[in-house]
């Protein structure tokens, strides 16, 4: 007999899973497209912090949840055996203007303060930084060391690896027994929506490549909206557009070849990688724009885990967290930002 089924198999619902299984459930995930077969089979994984200003909730556990991040993938690559390709290797992102200057200096003032002392984020100058940075018309760049990365697709089997070492099941077809929660991504706050008959989330298509270029140890880049990010195993993921109208979930086109253009412009350095994968996936945004997370709206004594829109990757390990508090021992820690009231 299974103690929890967890509906689908993303960073979500794998996250939930592992931290049933952690604290002893025994745990079924279901999906019938198998393990990453949503957003979360992707290539990007950048994992790095909203800016640290206006502190509220949602900043909060995001903060905790990218301080977590390290002994959450270590933890999970030591018991199954599997790389997620996690580093904290920072980010470093160029400084565009005068006022953007201010900006950046208020913020290292306030990441002081708001990061307690577990990260740092700095304005420097192009002599404290190797070659490998965005161009910066003022001569300065922000650096932080909350920033990592990890590899989307990798991370998936790296949990599904560590979720069956703990005795817990993946399978594509399945009656669910015990607790379920539905982790079931875009298609599911679709489904969600039409239950509902108003728009509670939707999907919004993101593309991005993964170059031949080894820049492992590095920092990832942040420049003109574009995210840079030197994997582990000597690739470089570049990411990404974001659609909120289109017909193929799973295609790239010109748009894509628009964010690689303006990747090359902003870090010469890229120019003449080969391309090595085009990809596109679709995240799950709940209306709030915020996670949505707790008691499921329509299924009684179901949950939900979902809406983890662009940085599902790094809630993840607080979202796993929460929900098991929830989910087994009835302590409901989510903040109410999160909760699925905020979409409905
Ligand atoms: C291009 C791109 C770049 C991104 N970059 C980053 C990044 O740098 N950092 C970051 O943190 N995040 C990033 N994200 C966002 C991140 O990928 C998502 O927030 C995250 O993957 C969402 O995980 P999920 O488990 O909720 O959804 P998904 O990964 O989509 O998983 C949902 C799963 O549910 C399954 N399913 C659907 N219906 C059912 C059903 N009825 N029963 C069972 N299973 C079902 C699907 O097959 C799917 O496997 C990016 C996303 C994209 C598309």
């Amino acid at each position: 007999m299974v103690d929890i089924t967890v509906m689908g198999a993303g960073a979500f619902g794998l996250s939930v899973a592992w931290a049933c299984a952690q604290r002893g459930a025994k745990v079924r995930v279901i999906d019938p497209g198998g393990v990453g077969a949503g957003a979360s089979g992707g290539i990007v994984g950048a994992l790095a912090p909203h800016t640290p200003e206006n502190w509220n909730d949602k900043k909060a556990f995001q903060f905790e949840s990218l301080i977590m991040a390290e002994e959450f993938w270590a933890e999970i690559e030591t018991v199954g055996g599997v790389s997620s390709g996690y580093g904290r290797t920072g980010r470093v992102q160029p400084v565009m203007n005068e006022r953007g200057l201010d900006l950046a200096r208020a913020r290292e003032v306030s990441a002081a303060e708001l990061w307690q002392g577990r990260a740092t984020l700095q304005v420097v100058p192009g002599e404290a930084l190797s070659a490998w940075a965005p161009v910066s018309p003022t001569g300065w760049w922000i650096k932080d060391t909350l920033s990592a990365r990890m590899h989307p697709r990798r991370a998936c089997a790296a949990l599904a690896a560590a979720l069956r070492a703990r005795g817990g099941e993946i399978v594509a077809t399945g009656a669910p027994e015990g607790k379920v929660v539905w982790a079931t991504g875009w298609q599911g706050l679709v489904e969600l929506s039409g239950e509902m008959g108003r728009m509670v989330g939707n999907g919004v298509k993101g593309q991005a490549a993964l170059l031949r270029l080894d820049r492992r140890g590095l920092p990832q880049l942040f420049a003109d909206a574009v995210h840079v990010v030197p994997h582990s195993d000597g690739t470089v993921a570049i990411g990404s557009t974001s659609e909120r109208e289109f017909e193929a979930p799973d295609r790239t086109d010109a748009q894509l070849e628009d964010v690689l253009a303006r990747a090359i412009t902003a870090v010469p350095d890229l120019a003449g990688a080969e391309v090595i994968e085009r990809w596109a996936g679709v995240r799950p945004r709940a209306k709030s724009r915020a996670p949505m997370l707790g008691v499921h709206p329509l299924r009684k004594g179901d949950y939900i885990a979902n809406g983890g829109f662009k940085i599902g990757f790094g809630m993840a390990p607080k979202v796993g967290q929460v929900m098991a508090d929830m989910v087994l021992e009835g302590r409901n820690a989510i903040p109410e930002g999160f909760r699925p009231e905020a979409s409905l």
